[in-house]
């Protein structure tokens, strides 16, 4: 079931890519009560297996989260991440650049937040905005930006070299149910606090950002870091998707527990 859904919605490395051929509202066929079961059941299979990599303490799993506003990525931080031991899971937020951050590399805020061996780091937007907001908006020239792929590109490998596994996913939410949730957030008291005004500016350029999120899938999805693109404008169905293809990650991770050490036998605890 998992290999299937992964297979669904992977973006095929190298290949050219059109986000238009990808669903927003695809559920899959599920209804929303069983798979709020469904959830509850692949969260606690992730915890279990996320025990067993800090055990172990030799692998780390990246998630990237990357879509556009509103396109649910706290919400599935909240409703999917929180299933794990907190203590193992380190989320990241990034937002634009400031003080220290702009005066290194692009990298070097995003390197410092890997996780750890034995830990999971979720990155809410990642490396992929330097690609991406600078492109869209002008910022520097069309040369700086281009060579980023290939420097992510060779990040990630050395990541996965080293003993990260890294998964990417782009959440991937219609024009009119952004259109709909930003409104939401305006109207509602408890949420108007979220109201970002550049939330709106991106917004206009639309199209702009779909293509530039197309190419970066395209010259970034590889079998050692792939992207998956998911239906995001059902919050259930979207929270499911990417907890069954988590959970297939850590199962192919495999952490293996420590062999409980000889010399402990006999031991009493007085
Ligand atoms: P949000 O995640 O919507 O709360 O806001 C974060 C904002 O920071 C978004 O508008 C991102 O596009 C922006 N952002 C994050 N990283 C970068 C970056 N490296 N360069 C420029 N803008 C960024
Ligand atoms: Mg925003």
């Amino acid at each position: 079931m998992a290999d299937k859904l992964m297979r669904k919605f992977l973006v095929a490395a190298g290949k050219p890519l059109s986000l238009a051929s990808f669903p927003t509202d695809d559920t899959l066929g599920w209804d929303k009560d069983s798979a709020k079961g469904e959830l509850a059941k692949t969260i606690s299979l992730m915890s279990f297996e996320q025990h067993r990599l800090m055990a172990e303490a030799k692998q780390s799993l990246l998630i990237v989260l990357q879509g556009r506003d509103a396109s649910g990525k706290d919400g599935l931080v909240r409703h999917v991440m929180t299933g794990m031991n907190p203590a193992g899971v380190q989320v990241t937020s990034f937002k634009v650049p400031a003080g220290t951050e702009r005066m290194h590399d692009y990298l070097w805020r995003c390197h410092a937040a890997c996780p750890a061996k034995g830990e999971v780091g979720v990155w809410n937007r990642s490396h992929y905005e330097d690609i991406l907001v600078p492109r869209v908006k002008n910022l520097v020239d069309d040369e700086t930006w281009s060579r980023r792929y290939r420097h992510i590109r060779d990040f990630e490998h050395m990541l996965v070299d080293e003993g990260t596994k890294v998964i990417k996913f782009y959440l991937h939410v219609s024009h009119e149910v952004q259109r709909q949730r930003l409104q939401k957030r305006i109207d509602n008291p408890e949420s108007s606090w979220k109201h970002d005004p550049s939330d709106l500016t991106d917004r206009r350029i639309w199209p702009l950002y779909e293509n530039a999120y197309e190419d970066v899938m395209r010259e970034t999805s590889r079998p050692y870091a792939p992207w998956y693109v998911v239906p995001a404008d059902v919050k259930w169905s979207r929270d499911l998707i990417v907890a069954k293809i988590i959970l297939n990650a850590l199962q192919a991770m495999d952490p293996q527990v420590p062999a409980p050490d000889d010399s402990l036998k006999g031991i009493t605890v007085e």
